[in-house]
């Protein structure tokens, strides 16, 4: 098969041929008719995210099943699946209770961990496929339907863990990049009122059209002032910081309203400080948010077979085009999701 082979940080894609992966006791083959591009990938291909390589990196994929292994029963070949991104053992305790992030045995990420969907193929265990629900037409939109898995998934799954109701004021710090914007949509579609903050003005245009109702270009001091202002000083209901760098993570929690809500996900694990007087006196939450369930990615897969949200993907091209692709990840000039579609 063909496929994008990275040899190690910071190289090259080497678009190579390679043996076809063959399903052993327990494990799924499916051909891969598109995969997401997203800067998560982008950290793993400069080494900032550490991997073993040679590695074929891709977890947001959107594939038929082509080959089953033994032993396996819950899929049959032809089906359309997508996948979850964590290799969860799906037997402790976290796993049975449908809180698979949290998973004790885990075996670390779809494409970083093992080869991942930058290829015409890819072997997994056979149950971190996850089934598409009727209703997608997937083979239209192999790039979209790919992305719901992680890009689209994850901030569906913040409006669960952040409580955030309609009529309430979300904040999205990083609301531009690949997460964010979608982070935007998804508060949007749960009627909140939502402000998008992003350092890069360029991206806020899109952040209007994902469903933004006010923008800005702002960080630290600055950003929670303009916040504060929005709401009167009343403070907003939940900020959401897919930056979690020191600064936007205090500005984020100086902002918050009484009842206030502040989510971390991604960033660099730096500490940060709040103030214990404020979490008391207003009832404020601090809280972490790890990706996702896997009955949240069937209940936003649904979401998109019904149109009521539908994932941003500004940038599709072949494996030949994926160098040139992350090389504008890196230079962040990539709205919304990239994707690779693969013959
Ligand atoms: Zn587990």
């Amino acid at each position: 098969m063909k496929a994008l082979v990275l040899k190690g940080p910071g190289m090259p894609f080497e678009l190579a041929e390679v043996p076809d992966p063959a399903p052993a006791r327990g494990e799924a083959v499916a051909r891969v008719l598109a995969c997401g591009a997203g800067l998560t990938l982008q950290h793993v291909k400069a080494g900032r995210i550490a991997a073993p390589f040679p590695r074929i990196i891709g977890h947001e994929i959107t594939g038929e099943i082509v080959a089953v292994g033994a032993g396996v029963d819950s899929l049959r070949i032809g089906e359309a699946v997508t996948a979850y991104y964590y290799l969860n053992c799906g037997h402790c305790r976290w796993c049975l209770a449908g809180l698979e992030p949290l998973c004790e045995n885990t075996g670390g990420n779809v494409g970083i961990n093992c080869d991942g969907g930058y290829a015409q193929y890819i072997k997994l265990p056979a149950h971190i496929f996850i089934k598409l629900p009727p209703g997608l037409d997937y083979k239209a939109h192999p790039a979209e339907i790919g992305v719901v898995t992680d890009a689209l998934a994850t901030p569906y799954k913040v409006l669960r863990r952040a409580r955030i109701r309609p009529g309430e004021t979300v904040a999205v710090f990083g609301a531009g990049g690949g997460l964010g914007i979608h982070q935007v949509m998804m508060a949007k579609w749960a009627g909140a009122t939502v402000i998008a903050i992003d350092t890069a003005p360029g991206k806020l245009d899109a952040c209007r059209k994902a469903g933004a109702d006010h923008v800005m270009a702002a960080s630290g001091n600055e950003a929670t002032q303009a916040l504060l202002d929005l709401t009167n000083g009343q403070g907003v209901d939940v900020a959401v910081d897919y930056v979690s760098a020191t600064v936007t993570l205090e500005a984020g929690a100086k902002a918050l309203g009484r009842r206030g809500r502040l989510v971390t996900l991604g960033g660099a694990g730096k500490p940060f400080q709040v103030s214990s007087l404020d979490l008391l006196l207003k009832e404020q939450d601090l809280l972490g948010s790890r990706y996702v369930t896997r009955a949240e990615i069937l209940e936003t897969l649904d979401l998109v077979a019904r149109k009521e949200v539908w994932p941003i993907v500004s940038e599709i091209v072949r494996l030949e085009g994926a160098e040139a692709l992350h090389e504008r990840l890196e230079r962040g000039e990539v709205t919304g999701r990239a994707a690779i579609l693969i013959d």
